[in-house]
């Protein structure tokens, strides 16, 4: 059945669409708490460079190169910030311009991985050490999720930064090699890292996608009819119990009308049983789309029976709407030789409507329906009956 396709198949166009729109959105969310985190952090280290520099703690450390990247980081969250503020939309599921958001990240992603290197090249005088280009490069691995090309730009950038400026910074052949094999081992291990978070976000999201898939699929085959693709009885008492509900007012009306086609036992026995279907489902897409022309509900309700529901509908108009389908499906000129009453498919209809005061109103008013149509099958056949029981 569809669904074990449903299963095997990999998600589509629309789907791919969809995954990406939720990583930026979900990037972004975290972008805004991390921007935030960042700026608070550098702050305090400008503020303890400040303080630093007027007591002449250290003699390295006067309002030096370190004050200027620190207030370049805020500068760069602020203005990440403000983009992600003015772009809400990307924030949202509706509206979404991807590429614009993807773009922003990837620069922000870069710029931060690219101020890592800098001032890991800065502190190979003061200290010799790579924590800062390596905090930053996990930092970003782990936050955000980044498929395979948009990781590739921040790590090349970044490391090429950093791997072409160390001689000029580091003096010593024995670090300098020591810091190039380190540099290897833990950008491997944090392209794995972030690779790995990527694909479980990726797998996750898969699975929802599928389900969410296979559920509308499952509530598709519940609630419509295999064969006429229309609503399917089970749907129309969906629908009664909806209306009842949320649809009712006080003083509402409800109008029913059960149609039959006409002779068509003698359909099946004349043309056989597969010709019948077809007709079943060329009359049911027929009344299906003239109760939709008048936000009508219709389903069908078993055999060769159909039912519509109309709600608040002034009599006039209900049996306007039943002669257009009468005469609507007579107009299909489906040949039926073995029929009495036509030379062509017909059905015969019974209205009723009637003020819905309880549930049970509503099933009086089929069942007053259906007496309609008797009546209507009674006097001849091709023609609608209309019983008022208001
Ligand atoms: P009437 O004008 O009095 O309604 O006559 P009729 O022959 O239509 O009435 P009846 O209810 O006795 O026959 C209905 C027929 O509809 C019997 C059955 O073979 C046929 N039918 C019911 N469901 C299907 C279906 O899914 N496919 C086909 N091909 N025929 C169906
Ligand atoms: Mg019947
Ligand atoms: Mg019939």
């Amino acid at each position: 059945m569809d669904l074990s396709k449903l299963f095997l198949n990999n998600i589509e166009e629309n789907e791919k669409e969809n995954l990406r729109k939720n990583i930026l959105i979900d990037n972004l969310r975290r972008g805004k708490v991390f921007g935030k985190v960042v700026i608070i952090l550098e702050i305090i280290l400008s503020l303890i460079d400040i303080v630093s520099s007027v007591m002449k703690v250290h003699d390295k450390f006067l309002f030096n190169e370190y004050l200027f990247m620190y207030l370049f980081m805020i500068f760069i969250n602020i203005i990440f910030l403000r983009f992600i503020e003015k772009n809400q939309c990307i924030c949202t599921k509706t509206e979404c311009n991807i590429k614009k958001g993807e773009l922003g990240l990837i620069i922000y992603v870069t710029l931060i991985m690219v101020w890592g290197s800098y001032i890991s090249l800065m502190d190979q005088e003061l200290y010799g050490q790579l924590m800062a280009f390596m905090m930053n490069m996990i930092t970003v691995c782990v936050i955000f999720y980044l498929d395979i090309k948009k990781l590739l730009i921040p790590f090349t950038i970044s490391l090429l930064v950093l791997f072409l400026g160390l001689p000029f910074f580091q003096k010593s052949t024995d670090i300098l090699i020591g810091h190039y094999v380190n540099l290897a081992v833990f950008s491997i291990e944090a392209f794995i890292v972030s690779r790995v978070l990527y694909l479980n976000y990726y797998n996750d999201f898969k699975s929802k996608e599928l389900l969410k898939k296979a559920n509308e699929k499952l509530k598709e085959l519940t609630l419509i009819d295999e064969l006429t693709g229309i609503p399917n009885r089970r749907s129309f008492k969906n629908f009664i119990d909806f209306a009842y509900e949320f649809n009712l007012k006080e003083d509402s009306t409800v109008s029913i009308i059960m149609m039959d086609i006409d002779y068509f036992k003698q359909y099946n026995d004349n043309y056989g049983h597969s010709a019948g279907d077809k007709v079943l489902v060329s009359v049911a897409q027929e009344i299906n789309s003239i109760a939709k022309d008048y936000n009508n509900f219709v389903a069908r309700f078993g055999g060769e029976e159909f039912i519509l529901a109309a709600i608040d509908t002034m009599e006039q108009e209900i049996l306007n709407i039943a002669e257009i389908i009468r005469r609507s499906v007579l107009n299909l000129k489906i040949s039926h030789d073995s029929s009495k009453v036509e030379k062509y498919i017909s059905i015969s209809l019974g209205i009723s409507t009637s003020r819905v005061k309880n549930k049970d109103d509503i099933f009086k008013c089929i069942e007053t329906a259906d007496k309609a149509l008797y009546i209507a099958k009674a006097e001849g056949r091709n023609c609608f009956k209309n019983i008022n029981s208001i």
